[in-house]
């Protein structure tokens, strides 16, 4: 599935995101920095050890990344030339300011990789793994952001989400028909 908002092509597919071709793969990391399992293991196991040690450096310049942040790095042994880890909210039942920070966690890593002039980006679905936030709902705020991003600038040219499940990816499917009624 594909749409087009302003200059930017959106797509929706289920696969691994460590094996995609984007210029950068975002990694649903914690504030540490320094790996976990999940997404950021699968990331870290494939891209190998130079990737945590430019995430050490950012650690030791900048003590960790806050939620809501975005980071970046090389791309290791993966195919993306890079890596914006960026950290999405713990669920807490909702009434923590988690849908803004998992906004900002979409927004800031659309952000850096603007910034870096970069063509193509895809995202997995943060935190709605180990972090628990009910994935209807972090489809919806996910959805959003992108699209919004995409309205007010013309790079990356490319977002993709990448769903681990098929469930997933229906999921936000409905999310973005949702957000986007056909006229
Ligand atoms: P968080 O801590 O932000 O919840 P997780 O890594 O636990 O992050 O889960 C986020 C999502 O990433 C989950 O839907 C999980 O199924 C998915 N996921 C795990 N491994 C991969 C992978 N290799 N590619 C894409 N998505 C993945």
């Amino acid at each position: 599935m594909s749409f087009t908002v302003n200059k930017t092509r959106v797509e929706l597919v289920r696969g691994d995101i460590t094996l995609q071709d984007t210029d950068a793969i975002v990694n649903a990391a914690n504030s540490s920095l320094l790996g976990g399992g999940g997404v950021d293991g699968a990331i870290h196991r494939a891209g190998g050890p130079r990737i945590l040690e430019e995430c050490k450096e950012i650690r030791a310049r900048q003590g960790g990344c806050p939620t809501g942040q975005a980071v970046i790095t090389g791309g290791g042994n993966l195919t993306a030339r890079y890596v914006i880890h960026t950290v999405g909210p713990v669920w807490h039942g909702g009434g923590h300011n988690e849908a803004a920070l998992l906004r900002n966690a979409y927004l800031n890593s659309l952000r850096l990789a603007h910034e870096k002039g970069l063509t193509s980006i895809a995202f997995p679905s943060i935190s709605t793994g180990a972090y628990r936030y009910p994935i209807e709902q972090a489809a919806a705020i996910a959805v959003s952001a992108v699209r919004e991003h995409a309205e007010n600038y013309d790079l990356p040219r490319l977002i993709r989400f990448v769903l681990f499940s098929d469930r997933d990816l229906i999921v936000y499917q409905a999310a973005w028909d949702a957000a986007n009624p056909v006229k």
